[in-house]
């Protein structure tokens, strides 16, 4: 498009947006300008996927005056979606926003290699969004927690979010299939624990376990990248049975072998991450449609579509 019949367009709908008071105009102009149509893709993608995987909690979606991005929890708490600032890969970690959280694809399926240690799909957690879910505290997570009986022994689940119907799913399938399978009862059992309010060894972060929503199959010295050196932890990868981290997978929880930072007796519910793959790690989608991926016969998923269309009318595009 020619550079003035483009500032015309730009120029009209931007006028017509502030008739209907959706945003104001010099912050519709910066977002406009500053973001390209892929990256508005992305975060309508990632906002759909987060309202997906939190239904209960996410009640509302809000552009502020000044060009930030909310999303607005059951409690009333806001979480900043973009905070505009460029960060090492270990400040994506210590101080994320939704977006960085989002950003990386987690491959799903099977995988043969270590991924490169700066490739860890999520391993970015944001605590607020945690703590509205699944609990602030350790009392308060103490009381959402389910038993989940196993054959192999119980397991502190938190209920949350579906998250210990989600385990119960998985476990439901796996223990009839270490039944025929040694190597599947090995990884199975004993577990190495699912629930326990600690930090994230090393740092001053909690763990996903003390949210209740990860599980620690049975241990091997070659696990984890603090204990094992790359080579030892590709090993063991490469003889992980691929049918339980496609299990787990399919019940919306990531495996932490696929973190450059292996951990591989780790898994972790995590829908958000889970559905940003399964919908949109597609690269055949129809560019056309930022949905196109989406489960859209789904009513409620329809609703947050047209919510974000809403929040976000950029139809210069
Ligand atoms: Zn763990």
């Amino acid at each position: 498009m020619e550079k003035t019949v483009l500032r015309v367009v730009l120029i009209s709908c931007i006028a017509t947006l502030s008739l209907f008071n959706i945003v104001d105009i010099q912050n519709l102009r910066t977002l406009v300008v500053s973001d390209k149509k892929e990256n508005i893709v992305k975060m309508k993608q990632h906002i759909l996927c987060i309202m997906m995987a939190y239904p209960e909690y996410i009640i509302d979606l809000k552009l502020s005056e000044n060009g930030n991005i909310y999303l607005i929890m059951k409690s009333g708490r806001k979480i900043l979606y973009d905070d505009g600032k460029s960060k090492s890969p270990e400040e994506k970690i210590s101080d994320p926003d939704l977006e960085d959280m989002m950003e990386p694809i987690y491959p799903l399926g099977k995988i043969d290699k270590l991924m490169d240690s700066s490739f860890n799909p999520g391993r970015i957690r944001i605590y607020t969004l945690l703590k509205e879910v699944y609990g602030e505290g350790k009392k308060e997570v103490e009381k959402n927690l389910d038993n989940i009986n196993t054959y192999y022994g119980h397991l502190q689940f938190n209920r949350n979010n579906n998250a210990s119907l989600a385990l119960k799913s998985v476990m439901d399938e796996l223990i009839p299939l270490a039944q025929s399978r040694a190597d599947i009862k090995a990884c199975l059992a004993p577990y190495s624990g699912t629930f326990n309010y600690r930090n994230i060894s090393g740092t001053d972060r909690l763990s996903p376990h003390a949210f209740g929503i990860a599980i620690d199959l049975a241990y091997n010295e070659n696990d984890y990248w603090q204990w094992s050196s790359r080579k030892q932890g590709q090993e063991r990868l490469k003889s992980y049975p691929k049918e339980i981290v496609e299990i787990f997978e399919k019940n919306n929880f990531i495996w932490g072998g696929k973190w450059g930072h292996f951990d591989i007796l780790h898994f972790e519910y995590r829908p958000e991450i889970i559905m940003m793959s399964r919908f949109f790690g597609n690269k055949n989608n129809n560019p056309d449609f930022w949905y196109d991926g989406a489960p859209i016969e789904n009513d409620q998923v329809k609703s947050y579509i047209k919510k974000i269309d809403e929040v976000f009318d950029f139809k210069i595009f």
